[in-house]
């Protein structure tokens, strides 16, 4: 069979021949947001990329197009921008939850209706978010029967790798995806001018990047064989209309779940009264 492995690029025989072998789609999801002024914005998008191809090419399946739009800037995000990067514009391919929320719902009723019976979401942007869409993919499971699995490459590095922004992990597994894409000087400046770099990103290397992504890699083909083997076959004729997604979608916002990301952490430093993300501290889900 083939090695090529993403949905835009499948004839639909192949397509077919791949679902019928293992039904399982994963969604890579990313965001440009800051990285230092000596990384590129997209790290986070070319981090859960390159697991879901990897994975799709060791344990099959198909990948879906990468969706590189993320929350951030409301909830705790609101306050981590004025630490992270104060005054500088921040460059966000950012939308709000409830915005997300509703799209991340219809992304998984098209892997529904083309026949998956696993979903596989990985995801290079962490924060609160991360236990909304958790849960979010638990109800959907629960109203289809496809298993939705949401987890980030933090997640499946596990202990050994531990995890940061735009420190020694991030910049690391980027040295080794795209060394082109990190300035080789790596200067970590103060004055405001950090842009959310961790300084601890000093430390990082090539090496240390391969090991993180094969760790993450590992670690998915494993569980997702187990949650193949759980599964039965593509199924054709399984459907699930706007309507009922449209209903589904209220039973989310009526809920009485309490969402990470609509709000600060506990304890969390108010956003300053003047700042541009003041008034994404707090939001609603419509
Ligand atoms: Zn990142």
């Amino acid at each position: 069979m083939s090695q090529i492995v993403s949905w835009a690029e499948l004839f639909p025989r192949e397509f077919e021949e791949k679902l019928k072998a293992c039904p399982v789609v994963y969604l890579p999801l990313g965001l440009c947001e800051p990285h230092g002024l000596i990384s590129a914005f997209g790290l986070d998008t070319f981090k859960a990329e390159f697991i879901c191809q990897e994975t799709a090419r060791r344990t099959g399946g198909i990948v879906a197009p990468t969706m590189p739009y993320h929350i951030h800037e409301n909830g705790p995000s609101a306050r981590w921008l004025e630490d992270q990067v104060g005054a500088l514009n921040p460059r966000l391919t950012s939308v709000p939850s409830n915005v997300f929320f509703q799209l991340y719902i219809y992304l998984l009723r098209t892997f529904y209706n083309a026949g998956f019976r696993t979903a596989v979401v990985v995801s290079g942007h962490g924060g609160a978010h991360v236990a909304d869409l958790e849960w979010i993919s638990f109800q959907f499971e629960h109203l289809t029967g496809m298993q939705v699995m949401y987890t980030t490459d933090f997640a499946l590095a596990g202990g050994k790798y531990p995890g940061d922004h735009a420190g020694k992990y991030e910049i690391s597994t980027f040295l080794y995806l795209r060394p082109d894409l990190v300035d080789a000087t790596r200067t970590v400046l103060d004055d405001g001018k950090r842009f959310a770099l961790d300084p601890s990103s000093l430390e990082a290397t090539t090496e240390y990047g391969e090991e993180i992504l094969n760790a993450c890699i590992a670690s998915l083909a494993e569980r997702v064989q187990l949650l193949a083997a759980s599964r039965g076959a593509a199924e054709d004729s399984q459907f699930l209309s706007f309507q009922t997604t449209e209903q589904f979608w209220d039973q989310i916002v009526q809920s009485d779940h309490r969402f990470a990301s609509l709000q600060p952490r506990e304890g969390q430093l108010p956003v300053s009264r003047g700042y541009r993300y003041k008034n994404s501290e707090f939001i609603k889900l419509r």
